[in-house]
């Protein structure tokens, strides 16, 4: 039985390369039955899986490790070449984040699986031994999109199975290969057959994967993609009581004060808003600057923009490449020439490059914009970079927070006092002081949002929380003792409680003192059942 389900589908998903158009594969969607199959399989794979101590899912992961490090540069040509990005933000941002994060698990797993002790403050639990298990949930179902086709999934399954899942990952209809190649690493490291399945397909096939009859269900759902997605999918599993993680879409806010470095903030702002051709969760996709900064600060985008070498047809080394579709291009276009017409100015860029292909589109500098236009309220994941100016720090905080989304943000500036005091005001799931978008890449940092930008988290600690269920064990030393609490309810009863919720809560120390006494006696007077 192969691990992968491509085939006997009636409708297919093609495999191209955006620079150049040219058809990489095709795939049929994989049918609901090869999906429910998938599902049927990686659970029973599971069961020995979740069996396995920590030390042997070491191993696999030291050998997943070695083989991506071996295989670094050929990884990171297939995701240039399925997304278009430049070669070095394949390696940076996605082959070095997924080893990173195994590395991280090395370290984290076996701290984050032995079972943690529960403590207890109430005298009447102090002969328990009680503490948590972190169980594997059994399948955890992946859905991905195609911005981050390797780093995302990768994070995800890793996760999912060193907790001792087996998992079902559904990628992009654009970054097939990917996955595969995903999958391949996982092989080729030692992974039980069965225990990771790829489904090739579309939306369609995602669905089948949330809207699954309850016997063919994933046990836990992480899907990273837009708001309007994972809208649907939380309307679909609420049916089934499927938990779900949801990483959306953001619209993340760079704030930059008057006492900031200029040419630090604005290659920040500029690598941030184009990096990825803007395509990332975590762009910069508003960026609020002091107004003493203002002109300098745009003129200096301006200039570090114009440096910028956009994909060439014969290929070769460039900072920006295509976006990932010619409907993507659409959209940034569209939110554009909104705001041109509504009065804004174009400082560089604005257009699409027609002559490079559909998906081409110039980095764009812009300013003077209504807050109310597209641009500023929906995600525009395209590369353009509005920049607004600010009178005092009240301000920006209100126009950071004037966003449906919460996903980041970042603040710039000298005190950085000053910039965590403005963190702790902004509804984000991260904020950055003087950096952007990094905080994906860091291992130990919890990835996710609030608003629409979704619910719960992945990476880190609290990433490898959504990947257990919690199970409580509470044994007692004093077995053989009736709890005071039980049957035998009367006066007797009444005083005990009294007298404990007394001891316990009084402010009173006399209190305290007489309502123990009053507990005590009252337990040994109590008429019991
Ligand atoms: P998308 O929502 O179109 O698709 C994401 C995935 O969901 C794809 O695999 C797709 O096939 C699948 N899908 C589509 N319809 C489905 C359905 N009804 N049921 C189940 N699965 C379905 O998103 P996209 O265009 O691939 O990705 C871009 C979006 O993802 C942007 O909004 C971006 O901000 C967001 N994103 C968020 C994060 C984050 O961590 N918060 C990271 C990367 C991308």
């Amino acid at each position: 039985m192969t691990d992968i389900i491509t085939t006997t589908g009636f409708r297919t998903v093609t495999a191209r390369n955006p620079a150049t158009g040219e058809v990489l594969r095709k795939f049929e969607c994989a049918t609901p039955g090869q999906v429910y199959q998938a599902v049927d399989s990686a659970r029973a794979a599971q069961k020995t899986w979740a069996a396995t101590d920590v030390n042997a899912r070491k191993e696999i992961l030291h050998a997943f490790i070695r083989e991506l490090h071996a295989r670094k540069s050929e990884v990171a040509v297939l995701i240039s070449r399925e997304t278009g990005k430049p070669l070095a933000e394949a390696l940076v941002t996605e082959v070095v984040v997924a080893l990173d994060a195994a590395d991280f698990l090395l370290r984290e797993l076996p701290r984050f699986l032995r079972p943690e002790r529960v403590g207890h403050a109430n005298p009447m639990m102090k002969a328990r031994r009680s503490y948590l298990l972190r169980e594997a949930y059994g399948v955890v179902g992946v859905i991905s999109p195609w911005n981050y086709p390797f780093s995302i999934p990768a994070v995800d399954v890793l996760n999912a199975l060193m907790c001792g899942n087996g998992v079902v990952l559904k990628p992009s209809e654009f970054t097939p290969l990917i996955a595969l190649k995903l999958k391949e690493l996982f092989d080729a490291a030692g992974l039980p057959a069965g225990l990771l399945r790829v489904i090739i397909g579309d939306g369609l096939t995602g669905a089948s994967l949330t809207q699954a009859p309850p016997e063919h269900l994933v046990d836990k759902l992480i899907f990273t993609g837009s708001v309007s997605t994972g809208k649907r999918i939380a309307r679909a599993a609420a049916e089934n009581l499927l938990p779900v993680v949801l990483e959306l879409g953001g619209k993340d806010p760079m704030i930059v004060l008057e006492d900031a470095n200029l040419e630090t903030a604005t290659s920040a702002a500029v690598w941030g808003a184009f990096m990825n051709a803007g395509q990332t969760c975590l762009s910069v996709e508003r960026c609020y600057v002091h107004r003493s900064l203002f002109d300098n600060f745009v003129k200096r985008c301006v200039e570090k923009t114009s440096q910028l070498r956009v994909r060439p047809k014969d290929g070769g080394e460039y900072d920006v490449g295509p976006l990932i579709h010619a409907g993507q291009a659409d959209i940034v276009d569209k939110q554009v020439q909104e705001a041109v017409a509504a009065g804004a100015k174009i400082e560089c860029g604005g257009r699409r490059l027609d002559e490079l292909g559909m998906n081409y589109y110039t980095p764009t500098v812009i300013t003077g914009i209504n807050s109310s236009l597209r641009l500023m309220c929906e995600e525009t994941f395209g590369p353009v970079l509005p920049i607004i100016p600010f009178d005092n720090d009240d301000e920006a905080i209100s126009m950071a927070n004037d966003s449906e989304f919460g996903l980041a943000a970042s603040v710039w500036t000298g005190d950085l006092a000053r910039g965590e005091a403005l963190a702790r005001r902004i509804q984000a799931g991260a904020v950055m002081v003087n950096d952007v978008i990094t905080s994906f890449g860091i291992s130990e940092a919890p990835h996710g949002g609030v608003k629409s930008s979704g619910m719960g988290r992945t990476h880190g600690r609290a990433g490898l929380g959504e990947m257990v269920r919690l199970k409580y064990v509470d044994a007692d030393r004093m077995g053989g003792v009736a709890k005071a609490w039980w049957f035998g309810y009367g006066d007797g009863y009444l005083s005990q409680m009294e007298g404990f919720a007394d001891f316990m809560f009084s402010s009173s120390i006399i209190q305290r003192l007489q309502g123990g006494w009053r507990s005590i006696g009252a337990y040994f007077r109590k008429g019991r059942v």
